[in-house]
């Protein structure tokens, strides 16, 4: 495998030329908010492995099912969809996670959904132009939006087995969905036409860190249950073969991270336990930003961002320092320039505070 990589390396990134509509770059509305995409501005870096240089790719309004995305080929059988570090808006479109897909012998597996049921179609679209092997398992790492919605397109495909974590029940009664829903109708409502919740037909839970594994022709996956650490239930991938760990929210590169469901102090034992298990991975595939090679400075570098935070939040309560105050007083200066800091920092300050409110008292 690392003969394949380094040939990657060498050669420059293969960025498979499907073809895209030059009206992808043109036309675009200004931005809604600041962390959006860049209308105008297509662009796509030119490899998808240890980079700063981020793809901005604002997609058409009157986009078809039929209409490819733009897929990298990490390696003959594994292609990865490099999402936009953004927001949902009305240039990126629900655009805003990074997917994948693996072709096996006997059909296709793939890894999250991004964030539209036409997305969801898209990423069909993209697969039956690489292969015609039927399209048998989606796994989704989590249910937070930009990975799930658009598993209902797999989902009305038939045939495809959705895999997903047991608390992603949990999240569909919640009434989160509905309130994101409407949230994203706001930008992209057409894109978000046909939408439901999927209850995964394979429900993943059992012990912390137990794996199930799934065969398919020449190919395994063991899926690992990673508890509750980003949201109501997370899942990592392992690409046995290939040996690519598909590692969900755990950790962001060149992109802020967000806590909202999850668990900070569960999330830093979880980063330890990847950084221990595979520690000799070829590759680690983040859910935003570009995928790493070894030794995954992005989960060191938000497993540390995390524990600061646990820090600095529990040294205020312990000093009877308001919530406000910390809000608006606890700046990471050399977190500045990362993409988000300004959205979600703020929001991350305010949930850790709660959380050790909590373990203090
Ligand atoms: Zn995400």
């Amino acid at each position: 495998m690392i003969k394949i990589l380094n040939h990657f390396f060498i050669s420059g990134f293969i960025l498979y030329s499907l073809p895209l509509s030059a009206e992808e770059a043109l036309n675009r509305q200004e931005l809604d908010h600041k962390f959006g995409t860049i209308p105008n501005h297509y662009h796509l870096p030119k490899t998808p492995f240890d980079t700063d240089d981020i793809p901005s790719v604002a997609l058409k309004t009157n986009a078809k099912s039929s209409d490819v995305l733009p897929v990298y080929r990490m390696t003959p059988t594994t292609y990865f969809f490099y999402g936009n570090i953004a927001e949902v808006d009305e240039n990126n479109r629900g655009f805003n996670a990074n997917a994948g897909f693996i072709v096996t012998s006997e059909g296709v597996v793939v890894i999250d959904s991004l964030g539209s049921p036409l997305l969801g179609e898209r990423m069909i679209s993209t697969i039956k132009q690489v292969t015609d092997k039927p399209i048998k398992y989606l796994i989704i790492t989590h249910n937070h939006p930009d990975h799930s919605y658009g598993a209902i397109a797999f989902k009305k495909l038939g045939g495809v087995k959705i895999i997903g974590h047991k608390e992603t029940i949990k999240y569909i009664r919640s009434g989160r969905v509905e309130h994101s829903v409407d949230y994203r109708k706001t930008f992209i409502e057409k894109d978000m036409q046909g939408f439901e919740p999927v209850v995964p037909d394979i429900m993943i839970g059992g012990e912390l860190y137990s794996k199930t594994r799934i065969t398919l022709g020449d190919h395994h996956f063991d899926i690992y249950n990673t508890g509750s650490h980003h949201s109501f239930g997370d899942l990592i991938v392992h690409q046995v073969e290939e040996n690519f760990v598909w590692i969900s929210d755990l950790a962001f590169n060149n992109r802020t991270t967000y806590m909202a469901d999850g668990n900070s102090k569960h999330a830093i034992e979880v980063e330890n336990w990847l950084l221990k298990t595979f520690k000799n991975a070829e590759l680690m595939i983040p859910g935003h930003g570009s995928m790493q090679t070894p030794d995954f400075p992005m989960v060191k570098k938000t497993r540390d961002y995390i524990q600061r935070l646990r820090d600095r939040m529990a040294e205020a309560i312990e000093n009877d320092v308001d919530l406000q105050t910390a809000v608006d007083h606890t700046d990471f200066p050399n977190w500045k320039d990362v993409p988000l800091y300004e959205l979600n920092h703020k929001k991350n300050i305010d949930f850790v505070y709660r959380e050790m409110e909590q373990e203090l008292f």
